[in-house]
């Protein structure tokens, strides 16, 4: 019997956190133990942190750490040894359906937050043992079927750094892999938040020709940032037409590919088609939870516009991100603008939720520290 405990920050009700102890618990031979260095706070986090109804549970879910304990079943079949350190997914697929078999398990439905009873970092109740489902911990259970990603030292990819793995790994996902990105292409990313920014990684490590970002007059520091990850233009649609200024940028040939990583209201959407030229993408993350009135589906048939959503990554995606870090070409550091300690949950969900004056790009939450 181990006699450890574990100290975690837990979601008790809506938006307040408590520091709570839990035992270290006991592993099947098929699973393990990670010691987290740091959790990156997600925006996905904010609606997560609103809502009560599940119970108790601890959030984040974009893991960096190292392997504290492993059975004899998981080191022999993840081909991992203690101490080794991973970059961890917040899925936990089934391996077995038929996304999983197809590389796509970001749609296998045990993967799916939204669905009742689906197990998944940073969203699971604490009275589903071993309660250790989220990152906002000092220590998390590696389920068996747990996603990680190994990483090289801290001296190649600081653990800051290493934190953005699932944000940037959206933005090759979005921007590259579904989107297209690539020599050739104008690309409007619509939001420079933690995704968007990821989105501009991704386009310009595909080599994208032209990036346009957009965001608010208040996104100043954003969009500064974003230039420095590669964006040839920004700008701020409540000073600029944004329609006029990619007209302007593109002689006329405007967008191929739209990303609305922004939310903000369903015009964007009439808005969006009328950045693009024929066969333009249109590709966006934000639900609007009401159904969409006055879509300009004329403009979508004439253009042979293809619209997308967009939800989650790839392994390959969150591989194409680890790769670019350990590159070292993009000024990554820009992004990191916080670290906090468990006792600062609340601060760092309120900030990410734009409760406050402060703002941030990326939040780290390193549970050691005091
Ligand atoms: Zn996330
Ligand atoms: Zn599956």
């Amino acid at each position: 019997m181990n006699t450890q405990l574990v100290t975690a920050a837990v979601a008790l009700k809506a938006r307040h956190t408590e520091l709570r102890e839990f035992p270290m618990p006991d592993i099947p031979a098929d699973a393990g133990i990670l010691r987290v260095s740091v959790t990156g706070v997600c925006g996905s986090d904010w609606p997560i942190y609103l809502n009560d109804k599940a119970g108790p549970r601890i959030l984040g879910h974009e893991m960096i750490g190292t392997v504290e304990m492993l059975g004899p079943l998981a080191f022999e079949r993840w081909g991992l040894k203690l101490g080794d350190r991973v970059a961890l997914e917040e899925y936990l697929p089934c391996g077995h359906c038929h996304f999983c078999r197809t590389a796509e398990y970001r749609s296998c439905p045990e993967t799916d937050a939204q669905r009742f009873g689906a197990v998944r970092y940073g969203s699971t109740p604490v009275n589903k043992r071993p309660s250790l489902w989220g990152g906002y911990s000092q220590f998390v259970y590696l389920h068996p079927r747990s996603v990680f990603h190994r990483l090289p030292s801290t001296d190649v990819i600081p653990d800051r750094i290493a934190a953005m793995a699932l944000p940037i790994g959206n933005g090759f996902q979005w921007a590259y892999l579904d989107g297209g990105a690539g020599p050739g292409k104008t690309v409007v990313i619509q939001g420079p938040g933690q995704q968007g920014l990821g989105c501009v990684i991704a386009a310009k490590a595909a080599g994208a020709s032209c990036i346009i970002v957009s965001g608010l007059a208040r996104d100043a520091d954003r969009l500064d940032v974003a230039k420095a990850l590669g964006a040839d233009h920004v700008v701020a649609v409540d000073q600029q037409d944004l329609r006029a200024e990619v007209e302007r940028i593109t002689s006329g040939r405007m967008a191929d590919l739209v990303i609305d990583v922004a939310g903000g209201g369903p015009e964007i959407f009439n808005n969006s088609l009328a950045l693009l030229h024929r066969l333009g993408v249109f590709q966006t993350s934000v639900r609007r939870r009401a159904p969409l009135n006055n879509f300009d589906i004329d403009q979508l048939v004439t253009k042979q516009v293809t619209f997308r959503g967009m939800r989650g990554h790839s392994f390959q995606a969150v591989e194409l991100a680890i790769r670019t870090m350990e590159e070292g070409k993009f000024p990554l550091q820009r992004m990191t603008t916080h670290l906090m300690g468990l006792h600062e949950v609340d601060a760092a969900l309120r900030m990410v939720g734009g409760q406050t004056e402060e703002r941030s790009i990326h939040i780290s939450v390193d549970p050691w520290k005091a």
